[in-house]
C-alpha cells in the first residue's frame, strides 16, 4: 500500500492491483473505489495513515462495476455498514446478480487484454448496494459532490465532480499512459458513448483529475483533458 496526498483532503492509494482515492472531510472519509477483492486491509491501513480509524469511512462510492473497482466494497462495508453507492445500471454486477459483460476488445486493447486476462482477477464478491446513483445526484462530501452519468466504459460508469476544489473522479473512462498522457480508457462496452462522456468531462472546470488507472493530473487537468479529447482518433474495432 502506498498513499500519496494529491492536494489537501485528497489521497491516492495504490493497492495490490490498481488504485483508489480517499477524500477526507474533518474526521470522516469517503472511499472512491475499492480495488480488487482483498484490498480491505490496505484501505484500512491508508485510513489509519490519516490518523483515523476505519470506522471514519462514511461512504463507499464505486465508479463502475468492474472487479478492480468494486472488488473490496463488500469487505469495507462489512466493517461498520458504510453505505455502498453504485449507479443503477451497474448495480446488478456489484450485487452479483449478473456477471459483468466482457468489454468489446479493440485492436488497441488486445495486447493489454491478454495480459490482464492472464492475471485471472477474482470476481467481485457480491455486496449490498445501499444507494443507487443517477445523473445529477448530490453527495455530501468535498463541499458538495455531483454525480455524472458517463456511460461507455460500462453502462453504469459515473464520474464524481467537486466544483468547489475542482476535483474530478473519472473512473476508467479516462486514464493516463505510463508517460503521463491523458487518454481514453481501455476495455470498454461502447466507445462511441465513452468518447462523448470524455468530451463532457473535458468541458468541466477541473484542476485535479483522478483516473481509475494511471497518474492523476493534479493541476490544470481540464486543459490536459480537452487537448486529449480533441486529438483522440477513434480506434478501429477488431
Ligand atoms: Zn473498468
Amino acid at each position: 500500500m502506498e498513499i500519496t496526498e494529491l492536494r489537501p483532503s485528497l489521497y491516492l492509494v495504490r493497492v495490490g492491483f490498481g488504485q483508489l482515492y480517499l477524500w477526507r472531510d474533518a474526521d470522516v472519509v469517503t472511499v472512491i473505489d475499492t480495488g480488487i477483492d482483498g484490498s480491505g486491509p490496505a484501505i484500512a491501513e491508508a485510513v489509519r495513515g490519516l490518523g483515523l480509524a476505519p470506522s471514519a469511512i462514511e461512504r463507499i462510492v464505486i465508479t463502475h462495476g468492474h472487479e478492480d473497482h468494486a472488488g473490496s466494497a463488500a469487505e469495507v462495508r462489512s466493517w461498520h455498514g458504510a453505505p455502498v453507492h453504485v449507479h443503477e445500471a451497474d448495480a446488478a454486477f456489484v450485487r452479483g446478480e449478473v456477471r459483468r459483460p466482457d468489454p468489446v476488445v479493440t485492436e488497441f486493447d488486445a495486447p493489454l487484454w491478454e495480459q490482464i486476462s492472464a492475471l485471472g482477477l477474482a470476481p467481485t464478491p457480491p455486496t449490498t448496494v445501499d444507494v443507487l446513483l443517477h445523473e445529477g445526484d448530490e453527495l455530501d462530501f468535498g463541499g458538495g459532490a455531483t454525480v455524472l452519468s458517463i456511460p461507455g466504459h460500462t453502462p453504469g460508469s459515473i464520474a464524481v465532480y467537486l466544483p468547489g476544489p475542482k476535483v474530478l473522479f473519472t473512473g476508467d473512462t479516462i486514464g493516463t499512459t505510463p508517460a503521463g498522457e491523458v487518454m481514453l480508457g481501455v476495455f470498454n462496452q461502447d466507445e462511441d458513448a465513452q468518447l462523448e462522456s470524455f468530451h463532457r468531462m473535458a468541458a468541466l472546470d477541473v484542476a485535479t483529475a483522478c483516473f481509475g488507472h494511471g497518474e492523476p493530473v493534479v493541476t490544470d487537468a481540464g486543459r490536459a483533458m480537452r487537448e486529449a479529447a480533441a486529438s483522440h482518433r477513434k480506434r478501429r474495432l477488431v
